[in-house]
């Protein structure tokens, strides 16, 4: 009789071992995992905040490069961001990994990640 319920005792632990695994699996991701969620979100993690003022660092060192590529501001806008001669990790969202927006007509760099539409 006392085996038996030893033995249940057991079989409950490894139930609870094993719903605890899967929470973990389901849930980790959201706090720990980089990049975007399915819909194209940034997840909410301190190491995307942390991505984010990246982000707003490439998109203000682009724009400085092309003011200064254009100190009378009448020369012709680059044709495209490869021009600036920046790092390749500049021209890049940190987070989505998608290459900016650049208009070469209006001068207009934007980060086509969401939730970055403003930087
Ligand atoms: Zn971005």
């Amino acid at each position: 009789m006392k085996r038996a319920h030893e033995a249940w005792s057991l079989i409950e632990i490894l139930v609870v071992l094993a719903l605890l695994l899967i929470l973990a699996i389901w849930l980790l991701p959201q706090y720990t995992g980089r990049g975007t969620d399915p819909s194209g979100q940034p997840r909410k993690t301190p190491e995307n905040a942390a991505l984010a003022v990246q982000c707003r660092n490439n998109l203000q060192q682009i724009r400085l490069s092309l003011r200064m590529a254009r100190p009378t501001g009448e020369e012709p806008l680059p044709a495209s961001l490869q021009d600036l001669r920046l790092p390749q990790e500049v021209l890049y969202c940190p987070v989505s990994k998608q290459l900016y927006w650049y208009d070469p007509h209006t001068g207009r760099v934007q980060c086509p990640t969401r939730s970055h539409e403003g930087f």
